[in-house]
């Protein structure tokens, strides 16, 4: 089981921010930004190579909720979503993983 099917399953403690039947948000354990959260499909998919028909429902879902997450969490002022897809974006967790930035004015364009 990969480290974050473990949190899923709660074999391994995480801060939760945001839960349903499908996804499920907790904060960044090194946190890059003033708010750092993670969203995450409860089904295991490697990374966005791994999105397909059958599961696209789910990612739509964590899309949907994405601007819910931030309101509760005041980012009013604007946040960054990142996805890092295999080793050349340095994807460190294989389980497909949405990163939330904000609470700051963030450097750069990206990442
Ligand atoms: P990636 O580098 O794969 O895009 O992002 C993985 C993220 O998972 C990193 O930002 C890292 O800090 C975070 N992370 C790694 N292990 C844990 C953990 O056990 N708990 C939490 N909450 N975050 C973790
Ligand atoms: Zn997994």
């Amino acid at each position: 089981m990969c480290l974050f099917c473990k949190i899923v399953a709660g074999e391994i403690p995480s801060n939760k921010v945001y839960e349903d039947d499908k996804i499920l948000a907790f904060r960044d354990i090194a946190p890059q930004a003033p708010t750092h959260i993670l969203v995450i499909p409860k089904t295991h998919i490697p990374s966005l190579d791994g999105v397909n028909e059958e599961n696209a429902e789910i990612v739509a879902h964590i899309f949907k909720t994405i601007p819910k997450i931030a309101a509760e969490e005041g980012l009013t002022n604007g946040y960054r979503l990142v996805s890092n897809c295999g080793p050349d974006a340095c994807q460190t967790v294989p389980h497909l993983h949405f990163h939330i930035l904000g609470g700051a004015k963030l450097a750069g364009q990206m990442g």
